[in-house]
């Protein structure tokens, strides 16, 4: 299996010096020095964002007051995962808790119109085959992985143990029994040895502080909140036969926005799309799953598509090697490999490598805009979508349904790349370019708080670990860990997340391999009779001083991006930023956990009997 190079413009007719121009110039109109600041935190008018549940009714119970050997905050993959790893290594008594209403994480809560997971999905769902299950098609619907994360709770016996509809409101480490007290808004007191934190990356829905957004009277609600009782249609059924009569806008151009934004146009009666950078979008040929591929698929054939994929998307293929995967995340190291090989693998130096590699990227930059060329017919918006930057400044995107969205005479292109975002909202609408604009409905399609405050992000109010400390005074600068998944001062709590550890392309790959890790060190701790474990000043210490020495520096890339959660929002080596890795990688990574799980001594961490 593999796939053949794309074909994009020659070398020698694209012109990088000028693109380099004119991707700084870009870069520079969308800098914004308000960084993370300028999107409002979910509270007060807007807890309604977050808080609330479209899908399914919260139903009364009675509080919980238990003890438990592990609580899993967060019933996403990570979550799920975590529980996975639990009962492999033999641990029963543990709950997964979530505020949503059902497994999922982000696939519970992201039921908008045209959901679709937009990796390869059969790296992207996890345990494949453990469960025996096959994904439909090459990007599966979100209906399809919602149900999927349903399957492995149920297979594992993760669902009879969790607590739904239930948002942790503190978690505090006491002394005197060498547990953690986790409380809730449903009036649970739950004491457990252990605690996981799987929160999750895009759980908390991101704000666009656009003036005077809380005087809009209209209709808002953001894209991970889905209002169907307001436009019709139903998660799976996206006939919005209720915005006929209706103005909607949108805010953004980013993954949620491209998917959902082919079905407003063909639904409302006026769509205003309101974008302040172009992504990029390539075509999404999305075939059913061939049967006879998956019947002859051997043991191990997850591990190594992963593999495969992250080599494509975060390293290089090894020459000779197979693209598998095959879609825009692969297209630069397969073009870039069938140059090499064409040469006869030449001894490059990293330097020439990613010269190289940097061209391939103008080139497939190049390609993309040309898209825009062939599918897009007035020439202002063919203009005002096309993206100048490097591919994966921001998340590279495929449909075949956006672009020609534009051609539609019920839809308007608004650019506000020149503001920096809306100029501002008003009781009946947005403004832009000076004009107001009356809406009924506001869609925000905004995204999520990915590298803000730990605070902000997790929306817990207190985490206290040893002498009340708080977490968020702990880390206020950046993680401290041992691996990535514990730190000093807070006993038996453990990370899922992107915590200064290795970095994997399949992110679901990467938080099972966490919740392994975990798991581990949870059984070990049980077994040997102990009350507590965390790592000791002094290993932390060390593991921090190498990760930082080892870190492969990222920030000149970084600087000439232009702004997007995957740079911080312009803002360099940021405390939370999102590719942080252990610099020699993910196998390596993995190597140096799995031998110090081997050696079974618990180096660097402080048991308490
Ligand atoms: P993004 O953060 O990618 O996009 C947010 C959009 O809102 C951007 O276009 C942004 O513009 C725009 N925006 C924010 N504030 C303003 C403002 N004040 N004025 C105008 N525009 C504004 O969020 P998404 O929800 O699209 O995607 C988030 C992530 O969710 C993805 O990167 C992906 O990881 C995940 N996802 C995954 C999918 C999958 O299939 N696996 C599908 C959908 C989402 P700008 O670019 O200028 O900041």
């Amino acid at each position: 299996m593999g796939c053949e190079p794309t074909r994009t413009p020659p070398a020698d007719q694209v012109d990088i010096a000028a693109l380099r121009r004119r991707y700084a110039a870009e870069r520079d109109k969308r800098l914004n020095s308000e960084g993370e600041a300028q999107y409002v935190r979910v509270s007060g008018d807007f807890n309604d964002l977050y808080v609330s549940d479209p899908h399914l009714p919260v139903v009364p119970r009675l509080p919980v007051h238990e003890e438990l050997d592990v609580a899993v905050l967060g019933a996403g993959f990570g979550g799920i995962l975590a529980s996975y790893y639990l009962t492999k290594a033999g641990i029963g008594s543990f709950r997964n808790i979530d505020h949503a209403g059902d497994f999922g994480g982000v696939w519970y809560w992201n039921r908008y119109p045209g959901v679709q997971c937009d990796n390869d999905s059969y790296c992207y769902l996890p345990l494949l085959e453990e469960t025996g299950f096959m994904p439909s098609k090459k990007f599966a619907d979100g209906a399809e992985i919602y149900g999927y994360c349903k399957v492995i709770a149920d297979r594992f016996g993760l669902t009879e143990r969790a607590l739904f509809h239930t948002l942790i409101t503190s978690i505090k480490w006491e002394e005197s029994d060498q547990r953690w007290l986790i409380e809730t808004n449903r009036g649970d007191r739950i004491r457990a040895r252990f605690v996981i934190m799987a929160a999750g990356v895009l759980n908390m829905p991101k704000l666009p502080g656009i003036h005077g957004i809380d005087s809009f009277k209209g209709k808002m609600f953001h894209t991970a909140r889905w209002d169907y009782d307001y436009t019709g249609g139903a998660p799976g059924n996206p006939a919005l036969d209720k915005l006929g009569d209706k103005t909607v806008a949108i805010v953004g151009t980013g993954a949620t926005a491209i998917q959902a934004i082919p079905h407003l146009a063909r639904h409302a009666k006026l769509l205003y799309v309101i974008q302040r950078t172009p992504s990029t979008v390539d075509e999404r040929p999305n075939p059913p799953t061939d049967d006879g591929w998956a019947k002859v698929l051997q043991p191990g054939w997850q591990a190594e598509r992963r593999a495969n994929f992250h080599r494509a998307a975060m390293e290089f293929f090894a020459p000779g090697e197979p693209d598998l995967i095959c879609d825009i995340w692969t297209e630069i190291s397969r073009n870039l490999a069938a140059e090499l090989a064409a040469e006869g693998w030449p001894a490059l130096t990293p330097e020439e490598f990613m010269a190289r590699r940097e061209r391939v990227d103008f080139q497939v930059m190049e390609r993309l805009r040309g898209r825009v060329e062939e599918l897009v017919d007035d020439p202002a918006d063919v203009e005002a979508l096309k993206p100048w930057y490097r591919y994966q400044c921001k998340r590279p995107l495929s449909s075949d349904d956006f672009y020609p969205v534009f051609n539609r005479d019920n839809v308007e292109l608004i650019d506000v790349s020149t503001t920096k975002g809306v100029e501002r909202m008003t009781e009946h609408g947005f403004v832009a370019g000076g004009k107001e604009y009356p809406i009924d409905c506001m869609v925000l399609a905004s995204g999520f708080e990915v590298t803000s405050d730990l605070e902000r992000r997790w929306g817990i109010g207190a985490v206290q670990g040893r002498d009340g400390k708080s977490i968020y005074d702990h880390w206020r600068n950046g993680p401290k860990t041992l691996h990535g998944v514990m730190t000093h001062g807070f006993p038996n709590m453990f990370f899922i997340g992107y915590i200064q550890g290795g970095l994997m392309a399949s992110v679901t790959e990467q938080f099972g391999r966490q919740g392994e890790h975990a798991a581990y060190i949870i059984a070990e701790t049980m077994m040997r009779g102990a009350k507590a474990v965390e790592p000791s000043q002094a290993a932390q210490d060390e593991y921090v001083k190498t990760f930082q020495e080892l870190e492969i520096d990222q920030s000149a890339f970084q600087r000439e991006c232009t702004p997007s959660y995957f740079t911080n929002e312009g803002v360099v080596k940021a405390p939370w930023a999102l590719f942080r890795q252990w610099g020699p990688g993910w196998d390596a990574f993995m190597k140096m956990l799995a031998d110090w799980r081997d050696k079974g001594d618990m180096a660097g961490m402080e048991i308490t009997s």
